[in-house]
């Protein structure tokens, strides 16, 4: 790496999954406005529904997800039943239109750790309450380890047509030293069934940063990872945080790489990727030609959002499930952390949400800034600024704050223009805070930018 990018590796800067980020919710935020804001939507909003399931058979150390290991099944079918009665409760409040979900997305954890019956019990309860829009898209995150070929089926029957697994390393001395084995045979064999049953879209999630990897074994798990031709291909760098994530405490600091090692097999993996022809999407998206996120990279109507770039356009995303996060026109919305308070709310009929923020017009308009950042690589803030009311000299603190990316060769300005070379696509969130006005720089607050 070139020691002038150095600086800007090591800062820690947010993912802008959402903007203002999840930092900035309002811990005295209250469940009644998440109730307000669900029935003002209007009657015609298309909706995205994202449901948590927070439980996995086995914790991997690398983890950052809110999930745990349940000692007994019971309590994840507690959970469901909770869940089902959270979303016939947000559905007595919904005054919309029914049928217009085009995106339902199982999150966790890991969905698949629960039985079909009860997968198939939330799908219904949310068709029920909200409707499923026909050709909608239905996605799940999977464990391949928890995915078998009649699974595959079941899940196809039930409308699933997207899946993401898991990869992050085939090599087996880093699968030993991050608690989770799975053999390339076995990801084959899983994206093999999803195929058969007729799985349009497959993702893998890859990683670089982790214990034991090398330049080498990360290209040779790309190379793996490509060969068998998944849709799209995710790429993370692990953030190494066991002050607030305890079981990350198995992974010594020691053996992780260091920044220049971290950079190095992440441009290594592009390189890879880039090489079996997947087209770099965003930050740290990648996919095949035919795929829609290429599409709508190419026409410029990629979006960003909390499960990361998205073709979904909807007008409100209901969230479902101990922290999920929700999205309306008026702000984000978030339900409680803790399992026992999130049921303790629904048990008393309340809203579960604990946690949320009541955007302002300003805050919207640099989400757009952003958001067009993060997925084209370039901006032009005074456009959009104007587009939202606003003056251009809204951002007429940004220049001297990307003066050092500037010079540094990782942002280019021309005339009202921003843009991020596409050899420096690690550094968009770096350039992206730029535009964030709540952006405070601060060791630990947010994961690193390589
Ligand atoms: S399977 Fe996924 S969610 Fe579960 S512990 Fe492993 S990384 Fe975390």
């Amino acid at each position: 790496m070139d020691t002038k990018l150095l600086p800007f590796a090591m800062q820690d800067v947010p993912r802008y999954t959402s903007y203002p980020t999840a930092v900035q919710f309002q811990p005295d935020f209250k469940g009644p406005t998440a109730d307000q804001w669900l029935a003002a939507l209007d009657p015609e909003a298309t909706l995205s529904v994202y449901v948590h399931i927070p439980f996995c058979r086995q914790l991997c150390w690398y983890c950052g997800c809110h999930t745990s290991v349940p000692n007994s099944y019971d309590r994840a079918a507690r959970y469901v039943e909770y869940l089902v009665r959270d979303i016939r409760r947000s559905a007595g409040r919904f005054n919309g239109r029914k049928g217009k979900v085009a995106h339902l997305h199982f999150g966790g954890g890991t969905p698949t750790y629960l039985d079909d019956l009860h997968i198939a019990e939330i799908v219904e309860a949310v068709d029920k309450g909200f409707g499923l829009a026909s050709g909608g898209e239905m996605a799940l995150e999977s464990d391949p380890r928890t995915l078998t070929r009649e699974r595959a089926r079941v899940l196809a029957g039930m409308g699933f047509n997207r899946i993401s697994f898991g990869v992050q390393d085939f090599a087996t001395p880093v699968q030993m030293k991050i608690n989770r084995l799975q053999t390339y045979g076995l990801v084959a064999a899983a994206n093999d069934f999803l195929r058969e049953a007729g799985f349009s879209s497959v993702n893998f999630d890859l990683m670089y940063g982790l214990p034991a990897q090398t330049v080498e074994s990360v290209a040779r798990t790309a190379q793996q990872a490509a060969g068998l031709k998944p849709d799209r291909i995710s790429v993370f760098g692990y953030a190494h945080v066991p002050w607030f994530k305890k079981h990350q405490k198995m992974i010594s600091d020691a053996e992780l790489p260091g920044i220049t090692a971290r950079y190095a097999q992440a441009t290594t993996i592009e390189r890879e990727l880039a090489a079996h022809g997947y087209a770099a999407i965003g930050l740290d998206h990648f996919a095949l030609g035919h795929d829609e996120l290429s599409k709508a990279a190419a026409n410029g109507t990629l979006r960003r959002n909390f499960q990361g770039y998205t073709t979904d356009v909807s007008d409100a995303l209901l969230a479902f499930g101990a922290s999920a996060i929700g999205e309306f026109p008026q702000g984000f919305v978030q339900s409680a952390r803790d399992t026992l308070e999130w049921s303790q709310k629904i048990d008393r009929n309340e809203s579960p949400v604990t946690r949320g923020l009541a955007t302002t017009p300003e805050d919207r308009m640099r989400a757009d800034v952003i958001e067009r950042l993060m997925c084209d690589l370039a901006v032009d803030p005074a456009a959009i600024a104007h587009r939202h009311g606003f003056p251009a000299s809204v951002f007429e603190d940004a220049a001297q704050k990307l003066a050092p990316a500037v010079a540094a060769g990782i942002a280019e300005v021309s005339g009202t223009r921003i843009s991020v070379p596409a050899k420096h696509r690690l550094f968009l969130r770096t350039v992206a805070s730029a535009f964030d006005a709540h952006f405070v720089s601060a060791p630990n607050r947010h994961a690193k930018a390589v």
